[in-house]
């Protein structure tokens, strides 16, 4: 199907687009990678009077460490993080995301911030931003907003963002000493969304963790923090494995799956239980230095 008519914007600053944005009144839309806005624009399931194209405007391309945060633009497309050697090198629960996240060609238009900035439950970058406590940075009509990455979604495909924000920069903490993460994703086939996904953060120190967090894609209405299972594993020594089952199970038990064409209910739990375990010992495998 075809789109319903529209204006299109290409601003070249942001206060052009936010004035783009204001004047368009709840009606307009911003575009970074157009990887979900178009297919919603040929479905009909969005009909937005205004699209503002990101595309021209400068500076919106960073990706790099500085002041002790990585700084993600709001034009750094998912290839250039699966690209990237910073990315490799430090977070590597970015970099397993990146391999399995849709497929090249739209790897190399979609966007970090966009992929947030839609709400999906089903995407991979709102659980990595959350599990390694991104900060959301947008800015309005009224100045600069910052946003957690923790509740950042407020329903299915719902966020913090204003419909007169736009989201111009995720800032993640660089990584502590001793800190691992990873993030394992089963599809059905290459190039779709998770039957069920988990990203984990651990921190250890001497043998025992000392910080963990976890989080859950596409097993409920929202990107799941499994604060539970994530506190579960302090205190903990990196070596327990009834402590990595424990958190698995209290992951699964968080985890509100429905039943469709990726695999019944009880499938995708028993895969939150299973993935959470795996995830962790990749994590901890990392932050003892054992495993790229
Ligand atoms: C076949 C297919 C498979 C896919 N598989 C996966 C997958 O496995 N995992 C996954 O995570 N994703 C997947 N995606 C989605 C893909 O990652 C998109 O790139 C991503 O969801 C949106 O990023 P975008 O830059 O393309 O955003 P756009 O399509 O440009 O925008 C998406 C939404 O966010 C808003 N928006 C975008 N940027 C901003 C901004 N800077 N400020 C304010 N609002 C903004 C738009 O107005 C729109 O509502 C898939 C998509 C397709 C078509």
């Amino acid at each position: 199907m075809l789109p319903s008519t529209f204006e299109y914007v290409a601003p070249t600053s942001l206060d052009e687009a936010l004035q783009a944005l204001v004047a368009g009144a709840g009606d307009a839309k911003i575009m970074s990678g157009g990887q979900s806005l178009l297919p919603m624009m040929k479905l009909r399931l969005a009909s937005p009077g205004t699209i503002i194209d990101l595309n021209g405007i400068a500076g919106l391309d960073t990706l790099e460490e500085v002041d002790g945060m990585l700084h993600i633009g709001a034009l750094v497309r998912h290839g250039e993080i699966e690209r990237s050697e910073l990315i490799r090198d430090r977070y590597p629960m970015m970099r397993d995301a990146s391999l399995h996240l849709a497929d090249p060609l739209i790897r190399n238009r979609g966007t970090f911030c966009g992929s947030l900035a839609h709400g999906d439950p089903a995407g991979d970058w709102a659980t990595v931003a959350a599990t390694l406590g991104a900060e959301i940075h947008a800015v309005g009509p009224d100045g600069a907003v910052v946003h957690s990455a923790i509740d950042f979604q407020t329903s299915m495909f719902e966020t913090q963002l204003g419909s007169d924000q736009i989201l111009v920069e995720v800032r993640i903490p660089a990584p502590k000493p001793g800190q691992g993460s990873a993030y394992l994703k089963i599809e059905r086939k290459v190039g779709d969304y998770a039957a069920a996904a988990v990203g984990v953060m651990i921190v250890v120190d001497g043998g025992t963790i000392t910080e963990a967090s976890i989080g859950l894609t596409n097993v409920g209405p929202l990107t799941i923090h499994a604060a539970d299972a994530a506190a579960s594993l302090v205190g903990k020594s990196i070596d327990d494995a009834a402590a990595f089952e424990e958190a698995g199970r209290l992951a699964m038990e968080i985890s509100e799956p429905s039943s469709d064409l990726r695999g019944p209910e009880e499938y995708k739990r028993d895969l939150v239980r299973v993935l959470t375990k795996r995830a962790l010992r990749t994590a901890g495998a990392r932050a003892q230095g054992k495993e790229a």
